[in-house]
């Protein structure tokens, strides 16, 4: 058994892309299905998505302000692999859900626009890669229109990421002279063929630069381009497996997504470099990947993701062993076993029942309010996985209706779209006012709008003088119940039934932190 574990585990490669918004990543998602066999034709997602934005008034405000909004998982063999592919949400505002989502892969893809490299969001969620030193290959993408210097662009992921890198390929040309990239080890031409963007075709190389085809097929710009290199073997990092593997180097790859052009090297390195399953820390110990006991985390729970079913789907990385369908898992916080027969895996835009998965896989459990973000599942061992936090929100509304008759559906809807995570709810102590919780603003607006499409209630929102939210914990229990008693005005409980501090001011939270030295004062909650 443990043989075939590891046989599995070896073949799995879980990774995320990570680019600024308009970079390309839905362009590459597509491409990386379309090299996986997964959908035939590209533009299968986009046109999916399409149907999904007139079905809903929340998809249509995410395509009307350019956003994507919805965390996607998706699996597909390429070659001797099976590669599990995680999306994340682009916009800021989102970038808790994000944050989660790259707890749970073991390399990540970074997609640069050419014509502006390093941007803001790609700074931001190179930061997160960072926290766990998570591998990184990179795509120089556009390369069919103008470019910055590919030069300048390594120097500027070197200096402003803080990672070296290591070109594998250099492009030759741009835009209308773009004649494809030159592998700077293997040393032959991949040539650009326009016009095949929505298909899968064969590598067309040109063997040597030396060779009297390469001369002929790079005209009047081979000696330009012989210089160009000369200067880029003598400045760049060349590329060390060990370094990448620590986060400390990233190889980077030039192409064009739209034009399906570089994104199979890129997918081979991902195979060929990327990490296995990596082990998973726990409170209690390091969990190996091949080990035989199941063991798994949820990182994120989306509610109605499709409008047919209506359900609520809780997403698990598996970090160990292997899921058989009907398998009986331990849910460790509630302590209870739950027999899994309907788990789900992603087969680009499909859902399809799962018969048995393996350390590395994500899967798709039904939630029915049981299941919460950071909830460890094992066959039985009291076992934590950490760094999956909830982050206290700093933007608060009080939430009216406008239907005084559905409290009942806006408290359900309020609930089941906060387990989601990117938004939390709270109930005061001392009145039945209902308070939402976010990170970002552009949330109560996704929120309102879910609300009405998904639970057919329709709400305000008014300010609210809460200045930030922090969880309680206290070893000390009649500390703690002489603190609820004292602070019942500022005290409520989350969604998930945690008690919370809801501090009207900075200086309140300070002070009410100094006078009760017995009681912690989180602001970020993890399951423990
Ligand atoms: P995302 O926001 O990162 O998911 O970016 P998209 O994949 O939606 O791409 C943003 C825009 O850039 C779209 O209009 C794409 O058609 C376009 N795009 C993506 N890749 C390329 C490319 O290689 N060349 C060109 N010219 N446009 C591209």
């Amino acid at each position: 058994m443990s043989n075939a574990i590891a046989k599995e585990v070896a073949k799995r490669r879980t990774f995320a892309i990570i680019s600024h918004p308009d970079a390309g990543k839905t362009t590459i998602t597509e491409r990386l299905l379309l090299m996986g066999q997964a959908i035939n034709v590209a533009g299968t997602v986009k046109a999916r998505k399409s149907d999904r934005h007139a079905t809903s008034d929340w998809m249509a405000m995410e395509k009307q302000r350019g956003i994507s909004v919805s965390t996607s998982v998706m699996q597909f063999p390429y070659r001797e692999c099976m590669i599990n592919l995680l999306d994340t949400p682009g916009h800021e505002d989102f970038s808790e859900d994000t944050y989660r989502t790259l707890t749970a892969v073991d390399s990540a893809l970074m997609v640069l626009d050419g014509g502006k490299g390093v941007e803001p969001r790609t700074i931001a969620l190179m930061e997160v890669c960072r926290l766990r030193d998570t591998p990184i290959v990179s795509f120089v993408n556009k390369l069919d229109r103008d470019i910055r210097d590919p030069i300048e662009l390594l120097d500027e992921i070197e200096a402003v990421l803080n990672i070296k890198a290591a070109p594998i390929t250099w492009p030759i040309g741009c835009y209308r002279d773009f004649k494809g990239v030159y592998h700077l080890q293997g040393d032959y031409i991949i040539v650009y063929q326009p016009g095949h963007g929505h298909e899968r075709t064969e590598q067309q190389r040109i063997q040597g630069l030396d060779s009297a085809e390469a001369r002929d097929y790079l005209g009047d710009d081979y000696d330009n381009f012989v210089e160009e290199l000369e200067l880029v073997q003598g400045a760049c990092h060349s590329f060390e497996p060990e370094a990448f593997l620590k986060g400390e180097m990233t190889p980077v790859f030039f192409g064009t997504a739209l034009g399906n052009f570089g994104v199979d090297q890129v997918l081979d390195a991902v195979v060929d470099w990327a990490p296995a399953p990596l082990p998973r820390p726990a409170n209690e110990r390091q969990v190996e990947a091949t080990e035989a006991p199941f063991t798994g985390f949820i990182f994120k729970i989306q509610a109605n993701m499709d409008p047919k079913h209506r359900d609520r789907i809780a997403f698990m990385r598996i970090c160990s062993g292997h899921y058989e369908k009907g398998m009986k898992l331990h849910q460790v916080r509630t302590g209870k076993d739950v027999r899994i027969a309907d788990a789900l895996t992603f087969f680009a835009a499909e859902r399809e029942h799962l018969e048995e998965a393996w350390a590395g896989d994500i899967i798709g459990l039904h939630n029915h309010g049981t299941i919460q973000i950071g909830d460890t599942f094992t066959e039985g061992e009291k076992l934590g996985f950490t760094g999956i936090p909830h982050f206290a929100p700093e933007l608060f509304r009080r939430v009216r209706l406008k239907d005084p008759l559905k409290s009942k559906q806006l408290r359900q809807g309020l609930q089941e779209l906060a387990e989601e995570g990117a938004t939390q709810v709270f109930f005061p102590e001392r009145n039945n006012d209902i308070i939402l919780g976010a990170v970002g603003v552009l949330q109560f607006d996704v929120v309102a709008s879910r609300l009405k499409e998904e639970y057919k209630v329709e709400c305000l929102y008014e300010p609210i003088n809460v200045w930030s939210a922090r969880w309680i914990e206290s070893d000390d229990k009649k500390k703690l119940e002489e603190f609820r008693n004292k602070a019942v005005e500022n005290l409520a409980v989350d969604g998930g039934g945690h008690l919370t501090y809801l501090a009207p001011t900075r200086v309140n939270l300070s002070l009410t932190e100094e006078r009760w030295p017995d009681i912690r004062f989180r602001a970020t909650r993890e399951h423990h």
